[in-house]
């Protein structure tokens, strides 16, 4: 098992705001924004360097110059920079001009041959990684990144949450799929997370939520786009915002903690937490009975010689149970969701039953 540090975030205040535009574009535009920025104490400015485009022929990111002018900002204000590398050569420059921050881009985190890349290049140093979620949603892909830059002995890891692309059509740019993150989480307890609201949204009006959404979920830090004039950025102009609407947005979030030490309210979660387990507990027990009946079912359709699926029994569960539900509060889609599983296991079950290869027969 993977032993990850959550110590080296510690030195930045939660939630760490990482800001600034999507592309360095010019020297002015970079220490505008950063003029504005360190105003906000935020304490690290991001851009991008050499910009992954779907299509050729798109801006493409000023390459070596824009590390130049990271410096100069750096210098200037004070402040740490972040940038995106993407092969060796990019790490190779990027600590040639001293940038604080590397993060690991969505199109890069899909394929192992250039994050060990990355990896090998990033030997032997001591400089935090933060590696964003693959573009497909694949747990796998993210974890495997992790651990293959683990592996080349950085300690100081990251993981940034933006998005998944998706085939459904959906309000956000990139689907936030949350469960991802949190079994990411699972996995490596101590790995720190930051959301990316705007690669999530790809809109201006929707950072807000969304960074709600990740403080509720104990997320530890956001990237934020931020540009002096968003709807002159050379990429991604429409989810950019201006620092002053960053500042806005930062001071209405609610920043809710992890834990509480009040004593009152942990002995009261712990009594609700009880009643949790025993409800499941006979949520367990009616579902297995349930299971009970749908084998003896298995067993009667077979002597019977009667296919597994009857859909007008089907339809009728389906048709039924989310009004059930909602005749108690539950929502529909829900109850429908979970009948659509229970629905699968017991088809499955019965598909078992009825193999004739299989011969371990329910009584
Ligand atoms: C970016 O941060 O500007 C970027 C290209 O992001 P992603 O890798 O998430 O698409
Ligand atoms: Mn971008």
């Amino acid at each position: 098992m993977l032993e990850l540090s959550s110590e080296w975030i510690k030195k930045y205040p939660k939630p760490w705001v990482i800001a600034g535009p999507c592309s360095a574009e010019s020297l002015d535009q970079m220490i505008d924004v950063t003029k504005s920025l360190t105003t906000y104490e935020i304490p690290t400015i991001r851009a991008g360097i050499w910009k992954p485009r779907t299509r050729p022929n798109n801006f493409e990111g000023v390459g070596e110059q824009g590390l130049e002018w990271m410096s100069q900002i750096k210098d200037k204000f004070r402040v740490e920079t972040a940038i995106e590398v993407a092969n060796a050569q990019h790490v190779e420059l990027a600590l040639k001009y001293q940038i604080d921050v590397l993060w690991i881009g969505a199109r890069t985190t899909v394929n192992p041959f250039a994050v060990q890349e990355i990896a090998d290049a990033l030997k032997g140093l001591d400089i935090p990684v933060l590696i964003k979620n693959p573009v497909n949603p694949d747990l796998s892909l993210w974890m495997g990144a992790v651990e293959r830059i683990a592996h080349a002995g950085i300690t100081k890891i990251g993981a940034i949450h933006r998005g998944f692309s998706y085939f459904r059509k959906s309000k956000y740019r990139n689907e936030p799929v949350w469960q991802i993150p949190i079994e990411l989480k699972r996995n490596f307890p101590n790995l720190p997370l930051i959301c990316d609201p705007s690669h999530i949204g790809g809109s201006r009006k929707m950072i807000m939520e969304i960074c709600q959404k990740a403080l509720d979920l104990n997320y530890d830090g956001l990237m934020i786009e931020t540009h002096p004039e968003p709807d002159k950025a050379l990429s991604d102009a429409k989810q950019q915002v201006i620092p002053e609407r960053l500042y806005e947005i930062l001071t209405s979030l609610v920043v809710k903690q992890s834990e509480s030490h009040d004593k009152e309210f942990v002995t009261r979660l712990e009594e609700l937490r009880k009643n949790i387990d025993s409800i499941d507990h006979d949520l367990i027990q009616t579902l297995s009975s349930r299971q009970r009946i749908i084998k003896e079912i298995g067993d009667f359709k077979k002597k019977n010689g009667i296919s597994i699926l009857q859909l007008d029994r089907w339809k009728k569960i389906i048709n039924s149970r989310p009004n059930w539900g909602s005749d108690l509060d539950l929502s529909r889609e829900y109850i429908e969701e979970l009948y659509k599983l229970i629905h699968a296991e017991s088809i499955k079950i019965q598909n078992e039953i009825s193999d004739p290869t299989n011969s371990t027969q329910t009584k």
